[in-house]
């Protein structure tokens, strides 16, 4: 199952046609995507009848979690990356926030606050099931699905003195293009292996797999649950491999007209322009 929205509404993918949830379910289920998945055990055996598919366009597609109630990420969870950026690997998953506002849709504008703004292709688990204190074993149960994410990083406020600021760095408004869909898990092939790739202008600049990542997502899921109730609708950026712009020599940031092309194996793909905030 693919589950995306349009106009904010939940609705169901199947190739280009989409049914809407709430209608071809005759309101057993809501269109409010957060809900839904609080109903995520019902939902999960539901197939919508054959006359309530509409053809769509993929620009029409917003976040699949427009407004989620809490969102995580991960800094340096992959070896490459921590290299490019002289970090050491951190001894349990790094986590920070992003403030669930920054949320915005798989072909909605970056709007750059500055000249330097960075992109970071990642794994975006979205959480189907309440999870507190989950073992490592048990977190993938707790995952409805997986999709794209972009954590788009204003490095100035990232590295600023005394303190880096890694949450206030990556939560400017349209700093967290996510989508196109929420993709269950029995439509992935593996979900511990999947490549990733992120171009700027048609060059690619982030090529990766999801295998090299240092904390795997159970491993994840089970650190953030320890301190943290995840809850439905929840996201987790798991991290960017390496291809950044701010570590490449000469550095590059992302500049008004600049074209990101995120996709991931079996999750889709993502096209986000950038211009200038006005
Ligand atoms: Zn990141």
């Amino acid at each position: 199952m693919r589950i995306a929205t349009v106009a904010g509404r939940a609705v169901v993918l199947d190739g280009a046609r989409y049914a809407d949830i709430e209608t071809a379910s005759s309101r057993r289920f809501p269109a409010d995507p957060v809900r839904l998945l609080q109903r995520w055990d019902e939902l999960r055996g539901w197939t919508p009848a054959d006359a309530a598919w509409v053809e769509f366009e993929p620009a029409q597609l917003g976040a699949p979690i427009p407004s989620p109630r809490q969102v995580f990420a991960l800094a340096v969870n992959y070896p490459d990356h921590a290299g490019e950026a002289t970090t050491a690997l951190p001894e349990a998953p790094y986590v920070f926030a992003k403030f669930p506002s920054c949320i915005t849709g798989p072909h909605d504008d970056v709007i750059l606050p500055s000249d330097r703004a960075d992109w970071e292709l990642e794994l975006v688990v979205v959480i189907g099931r309440r999870a507190h204190h989950v073992a490592e074993n048990d977190a993938w149960d707790h995952v409805a699905g997986l999709t794209i994410g972009q954590d788009i990083s204003e490095r100035r406020v990232q590295f600023g003195k005394p303190i880096p600021n890694l949450t206030m760095a990556k939560s400017f408004p349209t700093f967290g293009p996510t989508g196109p869909a929420i993709v269950t898990l029995d439509e992935i092939a593996d979900r511990d292996a999947l490549t990733l790739t992120c171009s700027i202008n048609g060059e690619t600049m982030q090529h990766a797999n999801t295998r090299d990542m240092v904390f795997a997502v159970p491993q994840v899921i089970a650190a953030i649950s320890a301190n943290v109730p995840l809850l439905p609708g929840d996201l987790i950026f798991t991290g960017t491999p390496a291809g950044i712009g701010s570590t490449r020599d000469p550095r590059r940031y992302l500049a008004p007209g600049d074209v990101i092309d995120s996709a991931i194996e079996g999750l889709g793909a993502m096209r986000n322009v950038c211009r200038q905030e006005v």
